[in-house]
């Protein structure tokens, strides 16, 4: 779907959520709504037309991105501009509602938009409506995040090519680093993390000045942004000769990560995706140990809705895309984390990641 298709049938949503308008200022949204990709302005989808505020900086990207909306340089703020432009345009029958995205919104912001738009308007805040039609990517987007998928998996063979007893975390982060920009990538979708030898069992532990050590799993976390569609994959190698207990928490969380892969599908409830992992690890006395949630959706942002855990009420949908991501962390000891990106297709599902999950010991 294009730019357009997206903001109207956003407009049907503003519809039945009776907001008049929409101000848009999570760049996300705005990048998914109109194509705008800079780091500043403001979307007002109105009921027959978009505007997009934005200021001096973007005045050419802004003309040659954005899609379905028309660009506004505002020589003050972009949120000032989009109030003021609202208050002289809007005709005003009735008092007016603007939604707003409360949580990508400063108590400033808020207070200044309220001040420019002034009586005639009220301000409310907005189902996540964006969001929720994010979830659902379309065949573009498919295709833009299998390519980041397949570029970020590629990095993994840089890692093991670096992992060595006595080279820094760092260094291998820099190694999986530089091949993705060399590539293409605009960047990592978070710190890449590398934890090494009891640093594995940190479920955030990213790449620090430690040597790895001679003997011990290393955690491998990373992904990259290709345009501007994120990855996210995990693998866990082991440095040396693994014990058996060491093979059996890898088998634990592999039959865990299996068992949660094989539960998606169109129709059931993210909790049960989540309990299927857990009851895995339960069989193998591990569940304690498992100490996150079991994934999360991906798209523009790194981690967006919907949240693959426990109490959440999300059902999955074909074209979602998530995150199978259980873990074990054995404090002091260390740490296992195997992660794929999976898409909801009609019947089932398809793991993206294209990388085996078999163990490999350096
Ligand atoms: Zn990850
Ligand atoms: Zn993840």
């Amino acid at each position: 779907m294009d730019h357009k298709g997206r903001q109207k049938r956003l407009r049907k949503e503003l519809e039945s959520s009776r907001l008049d308008f929409l101000l848009v200022t999570h760049l996300p949204n705005i990048r998914y709504l109109c194509g705008f990709t800079g780091s500043a302005g403001t979307l007002v989808v109105a009921p027959t037309k978009s505007l997009f505020f934005t200021d001096g900086r973007y005045t050419e990207q802004a003309r040659s991105e954005v899609e379905g909306a028309r660009v506004v340089i505002a020589r003050k703020s972009p949120i000032a501009a989009a109030g003021e432009w609202l208050s002289s345009h809007a005709r005003k029958r009735r008092s007016l509602i603007m939604g707003v995205e409360g949580e990508h919104l400063s108590v400033a912001q808020r207070a200044l938009l309220a001040k420019c738009l002034g009586r005639g308007f009220r301000l409310r805040e907005a189902p996540p409506l964006v969001e929720k039609a994010r979830m659902v990517k379309d065949a573009a987007e498919l295709s833009l995040l299998r390519a980041a998928v397949n570029l970020g998996a590629s990095l993994f063979e840089h890692a093991l090519r670096a992992i060595r007893p006595g080279v820094k975390e760092t260094e291998v982060a820099a190694e999986m680093e530089y091949v993705a920009r060399r590539a293409g990538a605009e960047g990592m979708s978070f710190d890449t993390i590398i934890a090494s030898g009891p640093r594995s069992a940190l479920p955030h532990g990213r790449a620090s000045q430690a040597a790895i050590p001679a003997h011990g799993f290393v955690v491998c976390d990373f992904g990259v942004i290709l345009a501007g569609y994120c990855s996210d994959m995990t693998r866990t190698v082991f440095v040396g000769q693994p014990s058996d207990e060491d093979r059996r928490v890898y088998a634990a969380v592999l039959g865990a990560q299996q068992a949660a892969v094989e539960a998606v599908k169109p129709g059931i409830g993210v909790g049960e995706i989540d309990q299927a992992g857990r009851k895995y690890l339960k069989k193998n006395g591990l569940d304690r140990h498992f100490t996150h949630s079991t994934g999360h959706g991906v798209g523009l942002e790194i981690h967006e809705p919907p949240r693959i855990a426990a109490g959440q009420s999300e059902v999955l949908q074909p074209g979602m895309v998530i995150t199978i991501e259980p873990g074990v962390y054995l404090p002091g000891k260390g740490g296992v984390r195997i992660e794929d990106m999976v898409e909801v297709t009609g019947d089932g599902c398809a793991v993206l990641t294209p990388t085996s999950k078999e163990l490999i010991t350096i």
